[in-house]
């Protein structure tokens, strides 16, 4: 089936008991036992949930994966992700990453003896350069956040493949609608849900998608151990949000190609991030594994100061961390969402105080366009 008709019918049938169309929402917490041991496949919601199964089925039909499991956040994903490392272990990650996601190798996986190695993974040698005989997990997010940098998947997969290396790529920023890493030889992908799946700005979810039977075991068993499980209302929310998937991705794309193409024009600004634009140093990698270029912007201004008088002026556009929402906001990486990466670090990757991300949204164009013209003028 065509991915819009999977967003909408993956995973559930109606259900026999009563014909309902939309799934129901299971909020029990445990389920009757006919006999000791002698259940229907559910015992206790933290281990099962139908709402959640029906959930995972359609998240694994759209990221192409044989599984999918959903936890209460992003980073829960990511954490559970990481629990394919032991104490001795080595990863590397892209340098250019999620600040939660920075902040959970360098600052927490460190206390239980697992060592990170950030770079720019644009560049396969220096993933070649970073690899150690301890190495386990490549952990890359293409696009990067917020410099929007794109990295050879398929091209990391195979040195993943030759070193024994496991290869996870945060697909936050594409979707399953435009990038699929499982088809170009990623092993695991893992989105925050609260954003474009989410998409309305109003859950926090995570999900990890995957192919091997022996992952499904270990990822199942810390789902289970940690309890950083989805509730059964968020599954059915975002149920409800991945069936209109395909249509907010076509108009964020849409949107965000033409507000790039006006930044670029703007003679106050010094630089635009968006992998759509054919100046894009990976324009070509971008064309040959992405379906669309996404609704993420980010551009440079001269400095601080002028940063914040512009973040002041918008009308339209909210100020505000998150992205992915059908309403347009924007943000300033360095003191916001960026802010727990240490400053030299920030500004050897690029991202300097001058820089401004943008989430556009679902939005009139002709609405957004005047909003950008006003608040840099
Ligand atoms: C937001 C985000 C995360 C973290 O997700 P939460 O749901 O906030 O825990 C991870 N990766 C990327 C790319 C994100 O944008």
């Amino acid at each position: 089936m065509g991915f819009s008709t999977d967003s909408i019918h993956a995973g559930y049938t109606p259900d026999p008991a009563t014909n309902a169309v939309i799934p129901p929402i299971h909020l029990t917490t445990t389920y009757y036992q006919d006999d000791i041991g002698k259940h229907k496949g559910y015992v206790y919601s933290r281990s099962g949930n139908p709402t959640r199964d029906i959930l995972q089925k359609n998240i694994a039909v759209l990221e192409k994966g044989k599984y999918a499991l959903a936890f209460s956040s992003g980073l829960a994903a990511i954490h559970a992700l990481t629990s394919v490392l032991k104490a001795g272990d080595h990863a590397i990650v892209s340098n250019d990453v999620y600040g939660g996601t920075f902040r959970l190798f360098e600052k927490f996986l460190v206390d239980y003896g697992i060592k990170t190695t950030f770079v720019d993974t644009t560049r396969i040698e220096n993933i070649e350069k970073a690899i150690q005989p301890n190495s386990k997990l490549i952990h890359i997010e293409s696009p990067t956040n917020p410099l929007l940098a794109i990295s050879d998947i398929q091209e990391i997969a195979n040195l993943a493949k030759s070193k024994n290396l496991l290869l996870s790529v945060d697909n936050t920023f594409m979707t399953p609608y435009f990038q699929n890493p499982l088809l170009l030889g990623a092993d695991i992908v893992v989105h925050s849900t609260t954003k474009y799946l989410g998409g309305h700005s109003d859950l926090l979810g995570g999900v990890l998608i995957f192919n091997s039977d022996e992952l499904y075991e270990r990822f199942k068993f810390v789902q289970n151990s940690i309890g950083a499980v989805l509730s059964p209302f968020d599954c059915w929310l975002l149920l409800r949000s991945i069936k209109t998937l395909a249509v907010r991705m076509e108009r964020h794309n849409k949107n965000a190609m033409e507000i790039a193409k006006y930044l670029v024009n703007h003679q106050k600004i010094k630089k635009v991030f968006y992998p759509g634009l054919e100046s894009h140093p990976q324009h070509s990698i971008a064309r040959k594994q992405m379906r669309g270029f996404g609704g993420m912007i980010s551009f440079e201004v001269e400095n601080f100061e002028f940063a914040k008088t512009v973040l002041k002026k918008f009308k339209l556009f909210t100020l505000a961390e998150s992205l992915g929402g059908v309403e347009s906001l924007v943000c300033h990486p360095a003191s916001m969402t960026h802010a727990s990466i240490p400053k030299e670090i920030r500004e050897k990757n690029g991202l300097t105080d001058g820089l401004i991300r943008l989430s556009i949204g679902i939005e009139d164009i002709e609405d957004l366009i005047n909003d950008l013209e006003q608040a840099l003028k």
